[in-house]
């Protein structure tokens, strides 16, 4: 006899819901049996609750694949965001971009300030209530994503890369600033900045350089104020001039010799 003729039913039943992927009910099975046996359950009960468990396991590894996709950096969320640290953080606004009211209109927010002042985690808890809204998120390093659009450019893959951009909800560009921009990546951001704009889908920037002075970034007045005419044509603009958080332990007079 061969040894699946041989298992009990109980052990043939652990091995299908193994193999039906239901690792979560498999192990609570003796338990259930035992539940039913001394009354403690009827079977529906026992079959609910069981399912219930497996569900749970089952979103909360579906949030985590589209956390995955949304490709932050690090996830932190406005409940671990210390509001006292950072007064000049406009409270109000960030949270009504967190009701995600904002991505209906195709509105768009930017994050200004200093490094460490806590902009990447703004926009990554604002991304992370998207993602939770099963909302299609995508986080980019501005650096990066000109690379990106040049790699497609180059290689003449460009539609598909706008069409992926084109139909993320919320796309955020982290970073701006920090690195020039040449002639071709500002010509290539303009291009995505204008789809999106004109499909009404919106963008948070974070930059540590004010708008007004972006022409100095792609080294070009003229595209940079077309970048920046349809990113604020409704915007949310937020200047931090806080502290860095990452230098929260250092005294102020630390600070002050590093920087001499
Ligand atoms: P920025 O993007 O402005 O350079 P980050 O958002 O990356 O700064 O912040 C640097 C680090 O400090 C991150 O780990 C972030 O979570 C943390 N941080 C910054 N500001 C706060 C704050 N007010 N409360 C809690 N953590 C903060
Ligand atoms: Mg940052």
């Amino acid at each position: 006899m061969s040894a699946a003729v041989q298992a009990s039913p109980l052990n043939r039943l652990s091995a299908n819901l193994e193999a039906l992927g239901l690792d979560a009910v498999a192990p609570m099975v003796p338990d259930y049996v035992r539940l039913v046996a001394d009354g403690e359950r009827d079977l529906v009960t026992a079959m609910l609750e069981m399912t219930e468990a497996q569900l749970a396991t089952k979103l909360r590894a579906d949030d985590e694949r589209r956390i995955r996709m949304a490709n932050f950096p690090f996830v932190k969320t406005l409940a671990d965001f210390d509001w006292s640290f950072q007064p000049s953080v406009p409270r109000g606004a960030v949270e009504e971009l967190a009701t995600l009211a904002f991505l209906e209109r195709g509105d768009n927010a930017i994050f200004v300030g200093s490094p460490g002042v806590g902009k990447t985690h703004l926009s990554v808890a604002i991304g992370y209530e998207a993602v939770m809204a099963h909302r299609q998120v995508y986080f980019a390093d501005c650096a990066k994503l000109v690379r990106d659009l040049k790699s497609a450019d180059d290689k003449g893959t460009l539609d598909r890369r706008w069409r992926f951009f084109e139909h993320c909800s919320l796309l955020i560009v982290d970073e701006l600033g920090y690195l020039g921009i040449d002639k071709q990546g500002a010509d290539l951001l303009f291009q995505l900045v204008n789809r999106r704009y004109k499909l009404a889908r919106s963008t948070i920037v974070t930059t540590n350089v004010g708008v007004g002075r972006w022409g100095d970034v792609f080294g070009d007045n003229v595209t940079a104020s077309a970048i920046a005419d349809r990113l604020c044509h409704h915007c949310t603009v937020m200047r931090i001039t806080g502290r860095s958080y990452r230098l929260r332990d250092l005294a102020a007079s630390d600070i002050d010799e590093k920087e001499e």
